[in-house]
């Protein structure tokens, strides 16, 4: 990697068509330029057009500082701790996201305070190249340049691109340490673009895994999440456990087969186009476990299921500072799952079936009966019941309804 010499590929050298960029986004990058500011595409956009996917999001890259993007577009809002990006607004809650180049800190400019090196790392602005270098991973640092169309490489991500492989930008072993959660996510482009490890990485990987238990547990959460969203949490996590990765990033998840095996389930439904949320998410990760720890699902009484359910939850969700409704939806589809288990016939059985969370739970539980074939003739009954159109499965209730109303005349004076 030369620094100073990026490689450049003419419009005629590379497939990035225009047509292919956001429309809000080419006016975005357009103004800037016209402003007399450099004005790039950068990031996952760059990468993935040229791998002929299609971008989920575009984020430009630009010399104008936060005020001088804020001065340029009316509905621009500067957002991140004390200015850190702009972010612009279009119609249909479209956000463009737009940085001023950066650069790394050296060690010894740094302030002496460690409190103030957040915002002076943040606002330490640079020049294209060095916006490249601090980046990840060579494929994640392309630019896209709008004054003339090119593809600029300072980093020798294209070659990478050529060759399928994530390789990152300088020393792992420097890399991870600077920020752990960069292990995650080699493993996770890896998987999602079917790409290999460079071989220093994984190394790296096994020198540096416990610092992942250090990083920012928002950001964790936002990239197990990521892995969800793209389909891609099986594999992961199954690579995670081979590399003994797990216990620093979900301690409490024990990622046995079987489970990893569920989520390969889970994956398949949300590549099938099914949008996935964070409950289901945790639900179907601690599912296994949670099946455990309910041995005879006979004998069990609901209190006690909901006993363990919440011991399993707490901790993630406490860790992940993840909202207590997420977390009640989550229990709620593991208790679901534990009805559904113990078989029909049950009191409340009618209630249950009307409650809006058992289809969602019906449906985690099809899942986790193609891990456990064993459990299908107890989905094909629920099935009957489920998928009956007009059964009149409100009317016990009402008739409990009634009995009560008379008891309640009954005591009264
Ligand atoms: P996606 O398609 O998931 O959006 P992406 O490559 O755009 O993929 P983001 O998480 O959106 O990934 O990050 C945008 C860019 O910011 C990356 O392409 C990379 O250049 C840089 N980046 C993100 N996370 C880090 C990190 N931890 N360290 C260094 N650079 C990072
Ligand atoms: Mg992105």
């Amino acid at each position: 990697m030369k620094p100073d010499l990026p490689d450049i590929l003419t419009r005629d050298q590379h497939p990035i068509s225009r047509r292919q960029i956001d429309e809000d986004c080419l006016k975005v990058l357009y103004r800037l330029h016209r402003n007399g500011f450099k004005s790039y595409l950068v990031g996952g956009s760059v990468r993935d057009l040229l791998l002929g996917r299609t971008p989920k999001d575009f984020d430009i890259a630009t010399d104008a500082t936060p005020n001088q993007i804020k001065r340029l577009f009316r509905n621009c809002f500067l957002v991140g701790r004390r200015f850190r990006l702009a972010h612009i607004r279009f119609a249909g809650n479209k956000l463009i996201e737009v940085a001023t180049f950066r650069r790394e800190a050296t060690p010894e400019e740094l302030p002496d305070d460690p409190d103030d090196h957040l915002h002076f790392v943040q606002n330490l602005f640079g020049t294209p190249c060095e916006d490249a270098f601090r980046r990840d991973f060579t494929i994640n640092a392309l630019f896209y340049n709008i004054a003339d169309f090119s593809v600029v490489d300072h980093v020798g991500g294209l070659v990478d691109l050529k060759q399928r492989q994530i390789r990152v930008i300088g020393d792992p072993l420097i890399r991870f340490v600077e920020d752990p959660v960069r292990m995650l996510r080699a493993i996770e482009f890896a998987a999602r673009l079917d790409f290999k490890l460079c071989d220093n990485i994984v190394p790296a990987i096994e020198k540096h895994m416990k610092l992942l238990a250090t990083a920012a547990p928002a950001r964790v959460r936002e990239e197990i999440m990521a892995l969800f969203r793209y389909g891609i949490a099986a594999p992961v996590l199954h690579q995670c456990r081979e590399l003994g990765m797990l216990p620093h990033l979900l301690a409490g998840y024990p990622g046995t087969n079987e489970g990893i095996a569920m989520l390969a389930q889970v994956d398949a439904r949300t590549r099938s186009g099914i949008t996935i949320d964070e409950s289901f998410a945790l639900a179907a990760l601690y599912l296994r476990l949670f099946m455990d720890s309910c041995p005879s699902e006979h004998s069990t009484p609901i209190t006690a299921a909901l006993q363990s359910a919440n011991d399993i939850l707490t901790p993630h969700c406490r860790y992940f500072s993840i909202a207590a409704g997420i977390r009640i939806q989550a229990r709620d589809l593991l208790i679901s799952c534990f009805r559904l288990m113990r078989g029909r016939g049950r009191r409340g059985e009618q209630k249950f079936l009307r409650h809006p969370a058992t289809a969602t739970a019906l449906e985690l539980f099809t899942l986790w009966t193609k891990v456990r074939p064993d459990l299908l003739p107890l989905l094909q009954e629920w099935n009957t019941v489920t998928n009956t159109p007009g059964r009149p499965v409100d009317t016990p209730v009402r008739r409990k309804r009634r009995r009560r109303k008379k008891n309640a005349t009954k005591n009264q004076p």
